[in-house]
């Protein structure tokens, strides 16, 4: 019997929690800066949904929109600035970045107690060493899900599928210090399906639409789908949804799934910036 996962639901929950946090409060409220550069349609609109979920959190929200052709060093002095200053807590970058800016050397200006994405070297390391640090928002969101559905994860075996810094690298290393055993795959890997097979818990972030089919996996193997593919005008996962209803446990549709908790853990790394930072 398969779970469907509300992500709407829960991330509704999850912001109302925040926004009662927030309301209790003394000095000053989280602030979240976010920077815009250039006008990709996607990117505007992850953009234009966080800034209006922080307002919903009693939050301060500040968008930074800067031209395509922003140079590099006005893209760092920019960040410089929010870094300094004291109403904003939390900073976001929005990627990808145009090609003519080094999108490395502009997440390591940010501080490291208001890298929200948790993309810095300082916060990946402190992941690494499974330390207290900003982790990024959609590994984040997978392992909330797995937890408020009481899903055992110490023991388990997870496998994640994609070893990107912002995805599978992260959700790896949280599953890892939470007692899973975890494999992670990429496209070098060999006998993928046989791997997918032994997956009591799998996380699919390959960015293929439907990729993983359901006879990859066994019965009850609870399945997070990461994957945002644009389909004919349809926005699907990476996994064979409908093949899967019915044989995972719980299973996360696309769109209505994990990507509703990426902006809803935006929020909770934002309060926890700002709560380390404390009132200045
Ligand atoms: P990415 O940087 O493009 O990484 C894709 C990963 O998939 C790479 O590690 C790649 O392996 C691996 N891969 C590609 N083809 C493969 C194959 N045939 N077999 C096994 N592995 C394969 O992607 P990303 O940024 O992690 O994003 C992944 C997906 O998640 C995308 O659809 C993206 O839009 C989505 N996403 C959603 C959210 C959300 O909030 N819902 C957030 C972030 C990303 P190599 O390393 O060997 O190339």
């Amino acid at each position: 019997m398969t779970t469907l996962v509300d992500g709407r639901k829960l991330a509704k929950q999850i912001r109302d929690e925040i926004r009662k946090q927030v309301s209790e409060l003394t000095g000053a409220p989280p602030g979240l800066a976010a920077v815009l550069v250039g006008t990709d349609p996607a990117s505007t609109i992850y953009v234009r949904n966080k800034h209006k979920a922080c307002r919903e959190a009693g939050m301060r929200s500040f968008q930074i929109e800067l031209p395509e052709q922003t140079p590099e060093s006005e893209l760092v002095a920019e960040v410089a600035r929010l870094n300094a200053d004291p109403a904003v807590h939390a900073i976001l970058v929005q990627l990808p970045l145009p090609a003519h800016i080094d999108t490395r050397r502009v997440l390591e200006q940010i501080a490291p107690e208001k890298d929200v994405d948790g993309l810095h070297p300082y916060n990946m390391g402190q992941l690494v060493a499974g330390r207290p640090g900003l982790v990024p928002c959609t590994p984040r969101g997978c392992l909330e899900i797995l937890d408020r559905h009481q899903v055992p994860i110490a023991g388990a075996h997870a496998v994640v599928l994609g070893r990107s810094d912002i995805v599978g690298k992260p959700v790896s290393l949280l599953l890892l210090h939470r007692h899973a055993t975890v494999t992670l795959c990429h496209s070098r890997t060999r006998d993928l399906p046989d791997i997918v097979r032994q997956a009591d818990i799998l996380i699919a972030a390959v960015g293929r639409p439907s990729f993983v089919q359901a006879g990859w996996v066994r019965e009850g193997c609870h399945v997070l789908d990461v994957g945002v593919n644009r389909v004919d005008g349809r926005v699907v996962g990476d996994v064979d949804f409908a093949g899967l209803d019915g044989k995972a446990g719980l299973l996360t549709p696309v769109p209505g799934g994990v990507g509703q908790l990426t902006i809803a853990m935006v929020l909770a790394n934002t309060l926890q910036a700002r709560l380390a930072q404390g009132d200045r």
